[in-house]
């Protein structure tokens, strides 16, 4: 099952997009994808609402605006350095244990919403990554137990100010949580449908030039123990986002660096994921 949120910011509404294509409004069921929903065992009562009801469910307009497909999370974690093409561009060693910083939950915005590229940045930079998200609380989980805390995979754009993040001292939040630094979506692909996450294409281009192309195959840490790992130090509730980290081919990286300017157009995608564009601003 896919799980979108559309219409206007601000007023979206619950929906799901079936296999055979069509697009069902189902704030009738549930008002939005938040904590209570995937607490509660959400998933499955909407699959069997759905099985029921399709027939009566109103149909999404074609072409209507994406939200985030989930409400805004108790927190996004994101990793660093995870994959190693990527530690080696930006000049630092592989981790030996999962970098972890936090995202503001409030940089989130639609797949498709536009960059908005923040008042006296000159580097902001892209990074395409896949994004897990929580479905089942987590608390000290184990790593073979980890796969059952898992609702479903996200497209996720980890924008990043890199004079913020890496030039102003302290941790590298502050470069990570600018307004419509994290689009989420087009949606949220239920867990059972990705057969395996560990072998997903992701890539990104920015004015039709590709500048990341990698694998989550090349992943250093792997979901299991990154839920696993953070679990010890933190809960993670329903509906949190672990952003799993970027491989090569982000601004900084090249020689000389290259960042985003307004009216630039970055596209990026992963297998299965579906696909975003954003026009920075
Ligand atoms: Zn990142």
């Amino acid at each position: 099952m896919k799980l979108i949120k559309f219409g206007n910011p601000g007023s979206e509404k619950p929906g799901v997009i079936l296999e055979n294509g069509k697009s069902l409004d189902v704030s009738a069921f549930v008002p939005d994808y938040n904590e209570a929903f995937f607490e509660s065992h959400g998933l499955e009562r909407l699959n069997a609402w759905i099985n029921d009801n399709a027939a009566s469910l109103p149909e999404v307009t074609v072409g209507a605006r994406l939200g985030s497909p989930i409400a805004r999370p108790s927190k996004i974690i994101c990793i660093g350095l995870n994959y190693s093409d990527h530690a080696k561009e930006s000049g630092m060693a592989v981790p030996k244990e999962p970098i972890i910083f936090f995202k503001s939950t409030t940089a989130i915005t639609g797949p498709n919403d536009g960059l908005l590229i923040p008042a006296g940045s000159v580097k902001t930079d892209w990074e395409v990554e896949l994004a897990v998200v929580i479905g089942k609380t987590a608390r000290s989980v184990k790593e073979d137990q980890a796969v059952h805390h898992i609702a479903g995979y996200m497209l996720h754009n980890d924008y990043s100010e890199r004079e913020w993040q890496l030039e102003r001292g302290g941790q590298w939040v502050k470069g990570k949580s600018a307004d419509t630094f994290a689009p989420f979506g087009p949606w949220l692909v239920t867990a059972d449908e990705i057969s395996d996450p560990h072998h997903l294409r992701l890539w990104l281009s920015v004015n039709g030039e590709m500048k990341q192309d990698g694998n989550t195959e090349n992943l250093i840490f792997k979901i299991p123990h990154l839920i696993s790992y953070l679990s010890h130090f933190m809960t993670l509730l329903p509906g949190d986002v672990i952003s799993t980290g970027t491989p090569a081919g982000v601004g900084l990286g090249f020689a000389p660096p290259q960042y985003l300017r307004a009216g630039d157009v970055i596209e990026l995608g992963i297998d299965g994921l579906g696909t975003q564009k954003q026009t920075a601003k």
